[in-house]
């Protein structure tokens, strides 16, 4: 397999956060994280959303609890996840409690904004007693007023003082469980806002574009974005942020992370772009191949290329490879030629040593 120097600086020293089973900062790998879009009052709707965000490889999924019904879900819910939940609370500190009373792993709450310090500190304290770490949210679309007085608009400065009043907060409660993320909808700002805080805090860092956009521009901002602060070292967690399916932000999080060598999961599956030369129909071929692939969680390599001029390069590399040869196009397994295929056994042979080949290193770590 092509090994290649990391292209990024080291990581940033944080101070790790336990959230349920899961380490986030510290040495612990960066976690994926995504979040539910069905109603949480829903809970059979929801544990089905979670569960197949866990399949997909979440480390950690959020739920909103918008009110008391949902916030009363959290007890059914955490019942029936394989992985740690985050409650996402506003304004109302008495959520916060109902959802730590039903066992959340992790608040996502901004505690200057759920009412008095009294208040704070009682859900700190219900927090501390079980041990629940918080994450402070800044968004550059919901700053303080006050900041956005004093910096005239959504700026990075303003991100990253409105990041410390909140951790401030509960420092001053003797609280250091904190995560925190600084997002935007502009790369450029999120950018600048990670990168001063990370100079000033050692609380473990959550990434994410917010409001990216849809599934093509979102991922490309997210990739740039997270991208540029994984590559220096930030970052701990993240978010990848779509208005679409979650799964995809799943998805798309691994892959940012697998392209920048930091988590391994799944298929890596290098294809060519195609053109005239082309001696199967690679598009179609690939499409299917991640379809029928999505199930694979050990990393193997794959190469699909459609003719000799990059094929036997990128399969020598592969565990799995293919090469168009016109209706005779040849399989390699371990960079080696092995047999020769038709076009119409490529998808369900592909597919056979693809599973053979992570059969293989789930029995090595076994
Ligand atoms: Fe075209 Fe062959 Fe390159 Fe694929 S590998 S883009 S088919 S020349």
């Amino acid at each position: 397999m092509s090994r290649s120097e990391p292209l990024f600086a080291p990581r940033r020293r944080s101070r790790p956060v336990q959230v349920g089973k899961v380490v986030v900062g510290g040495e612990a790998p960066v976690s994926v994280q995504s979040m539910t879009n069905t109603d949480t009052r829903d809970v059979t709707a929801t544990a089905e959303q979670i569960a197949a965000l866990a399949e997909a490889g979440a480390d950690l999924v959020r739920i909103s609890c918008p009110d008391i019904i949902a916030a009363e879900a959290v007890g059914p819910l955490v019942a029936q996840s394989t992985v740690p939940l985050v409650a996402d609370i506003h304004f109302d500190h008495r959520l916060a409690l109902i959802a730590l009373e039903g066992g959340i792993d992790c608040l996502r709450i901004n505690p200057g904004n759920i009412g008095s310090k009294e208040r704070v500190g009682e859900v700190v304290r219900a927090a501390r007693e079980r041990k629940v770490p918080i994450r402070i949210g800044v968004n550059a679309g919901s700053l303080e007023k006050d900041l956005l007085a004093r910096y005239g608009e959504p700026c990075a400065d303003a991100m990253v003082a409105s990041g410390l009043r909140h951790i401030r907060i509960l420092e001053d409660l003797d609280y250091p469980e904190i995560k925190i993320s600084l997002k935007a909808s502009s790369v450029a700002m999120t950018v600048e806002a990670y990168r001063k805080l990370a100079k000033q805090v050692d609380y473990p860092l959550h990434l994410g574009i917010t409001e990216a956009g849809g599934l093509l521009p979102g991922s490309v901002k997210s990739a740039i974005g997270l991208g540029l602060l994984l590559s220096e070292g930030i970052g701990d967690t993240l978010r990848v942020s779509l208005s679409a399916d979650p799964i995809e932000e799943v998805r798309v999080g691994f892959d940012i992370l697998k392209t920048l060598g930091l988590r391994t999961r799944g298929v890596n599956l290098i294809s060519c772009p195609t053109c005239s030369r082309q001696e199967f129909p690679v598009i179609d071929v690939v499409a299917t191949l991640e379809k029928r692939l999505a199930h694979i969680r050990e990393a193997v390599n794959l190469s699909v290329i459609g003719c000799i001029v990059n094929g036997p390069g990128e399969a020598r590399e592969c565990h799995v490879g293919l090469v168009g040869g016109g209706g005779d196009n040849l399989l390699y397994l371990d960079g080696k030629p092995a047999e020769k295929i038709e076009d119409h056994q490529l998808v369900s042979r592909l597919v056979q040593e693809v599973e053979l080949a992570a059969a293989k290193i789930r029995d090595n770590k076994a």
